[in-house]
């Protein structure tokens, strides 16, 4: 029972919003200035975000596999412990380069005249970490995976 708990708990909404953070972020290199031009004309800047883009499709496509089980009426499974892990590495990924992008005006909390985005990704950085550890830290997630997905031994 207490498993099984865990595993609701865990299921809950990792996935969500992280396509629209990915396209926020889009959004911000092609404001922002790197070396005299757009961060978004940097090559390496697209990549890394074409790279969120199909992290966060992929969370998608597995948070409708938890959808299906739901619906037949299971308990939830192994994608609970992958969307955990995967959607709470990637917000703080995401929130981590958007701190590269901002450059000093990362420093700027909400109420700063001169913050973009009216701060909101200092916001989401200083959030992101809290997520890691709670509903079971992602260090306990990669046991799970190890363990009950790819049948590794215990310890
Ligand atoms: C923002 C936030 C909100 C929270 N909200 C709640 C809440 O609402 N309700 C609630 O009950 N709790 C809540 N917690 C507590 C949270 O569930 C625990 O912090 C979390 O489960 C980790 O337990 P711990 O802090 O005792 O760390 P520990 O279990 O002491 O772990 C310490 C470190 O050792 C690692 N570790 C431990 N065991 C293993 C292992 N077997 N293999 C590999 N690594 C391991 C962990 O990954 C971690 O890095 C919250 C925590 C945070 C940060």
């Amino acid at each position: 029972m207490a498993i099984t708990t865990l595993m609701f708990e865990r299921s809950m909404g990792h996935d969500r919003g992280m396509l629209k953070q990915v396209r926020e972020l889009a959004d911000l290199a092609r404001r922002i200035a790197r070396n005299g031009r757009p961060a978004w004309e940097d090559g390496s800047v697209r990549q890394t975000i074409a790279q969120f883009e199909a992290e966060a499709e992929a969370l998608r496509y597995t948070g409708y596999r938890q959808l299906t089980r739901q619906l037949k009426g299971l308990p939830p499974g192994s994608e609970s412990s992958m969307l955990k892990l995967g959607g709470t590495e990637l917000a703080l990924r995401i929130a981590l380069f958007a701190m590269e992008l901002l450059g000093p005006y990362s420093a700027l909390e909400a109420a700063s005249p001169f913050a973009l985005d009216a701060g909101k990704w200092t916001q989401r950085m200083l959030a992101a970490r809290g997520p890691t550890i709670y509903t079971g830290t992602n260090q306990i997630q990669h046991n799970i995976i190890g363990e009950r997905v790819l049948g590794l031994p215990k310890g």
